[in-house]
């Protein structure tokens, strides 16, 4: 028998992604009724559904950000335990993204789907790494789906970091970075590089530090930063959310050295236009080669592009003859939880 094209099951509908066979919606984008979650991304993580089922970093995550229950009911699965809903078997998978972030697999009457979610290939010591999974369709991001994109490693840019804090040991170092899993990493990474000293943070990024914690990734000491307390900044790394870079509350800081820490730090007048001194670029997202590497990896014959810039991608996979096409889901963000 020749398997049922997944087209057929696994339908793109204004709340989202549904497999229809299983009753259920993958990153639902409105409040329904069972949804399976790859990561605890704002997008993708949505509040109101009356059931999920998610990893148990994923559902911590997002009990932390949304102050109380994940949903209706929480169902957690460990990576690689599989499950039989009415004849789909779901199981999840490391993505690589942040703490807890899983790749959805669904196989259904001979043919099997792996939706990405977001992810990454990059080393992260805060989460699984991304384990390819083979597949029949691939569903993939393109946050960072053009050539232009080829993220440093990591190392490199915490290197920048580290030596402008000993150049200029008077001012203090201003991080933009998201809450949930940027800032974690760029702690995570300034302790792989030998970074002893306490690390402060903005209110709005304490709660996940504490769950990150509690999951069992060790982040060192971490201190709150307040405008009240800027004199004892002098010299120290500060992170706070991107948007209060924006909105001048990094400025407050004595003499600061703004940064930013995101994959969209390679395009210069983005940094500029946004008053940044120091851009890192640090992305939680595959970019252009890791794209075009991991559905090399996973052998699918044919790929769906959720979200991002799928122009460039769907033109590459044409090369590879791959099948793709673009979901063009509309909700889900670029980078991280704003
Ligand atoms: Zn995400
Ligand atoms: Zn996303």
């Amino acid at each position: 028998m020749i398997p049922p094209h997944p087209q057929t099951w696994l339908k793109t509908l204004p709340n989202g992604l549904f497999c229809e066979p299983g009753g259920f919606y993958v990153d639902p984008l409105r409040p329904v009724d069972r949804g399976v979650i790859s990561h605890a991304h704002a997008d993708h993580a949505r509040p109101g559904h009356s059931h999920v089922l998610a990893t148990r970093g994923t559902l911590a995550l997002m009990r932390t950000r949304m102050g109380g229950r994940a949903a209706g009911a929480e169902q957690e699965m460990a990576y690689g335990e599989r499950l039989n809903i009415n004849g789909v078997t779901v199981s999840l998978h490391p993505a690589g993204h942040v703490l807890g972030s899983a790749q959805i697999a669904l196989e259904y009457l001979g043919a099997k789907v792996v939706v990405s979610g977001d992810y990454k290939r990059q080393i992260d010591t805060t989460c699984a790494p991304f384990e390819p999974q083979s597949c029949d369709v691939f569903v993939t991001e393109a946050t960072f789906g053009l050539p232009v994109f080829q993220h440093p490693m990591v190392e490199d840019e915490i290197a920048k970091l580290l030596s402008s804090v000993s150049l200029f040991p008077e001012r203090t170092h201003v991080v933009g970075c998201y809450a949930l899993g940027k800032c974690q990493r760029v702690i995570a990474e300034l302790r792989r590089a030998g970074y002893e000293a306490p690390i402060y943070l903005h209110g709005a990024h304490m709660p996940v530090c504490e769950t990150y914690r509690q999951l069992g990734v060790d982040l060192g000491d971490l201190l709150p930063a307040t405008v009240a307390n800027k004199a004892a900044l002098k010299g120290a790394i500060v992170l706070a959310p991107p948007s209060a870079i924006a909105d001048r509350w990094a400025r407050r800081m004595e003499d600061p050295v703004v940064c930013m820490a995101s994959g969209w730090m390679r395009i210069r007048q983005r940094a500029k236009a946004g008053g940044i001194e120091l851009p890192l670029i640090i992305s939680d997202h595959a970019d252009w080669n890791d794209l075009l590497n991991t559905i090399r990896e996973v052998g699918a014959p044919e790929v769906w592009v959720t979200h991002g810039s799928e122009e460039a991608l769907l033109h590459a996979l044409s090369n590879l003859q791959v099948r793709a096409r673009a979901l063009r889901l509309i909700g889900y963000g670029d980078e991280g939880d704003a």
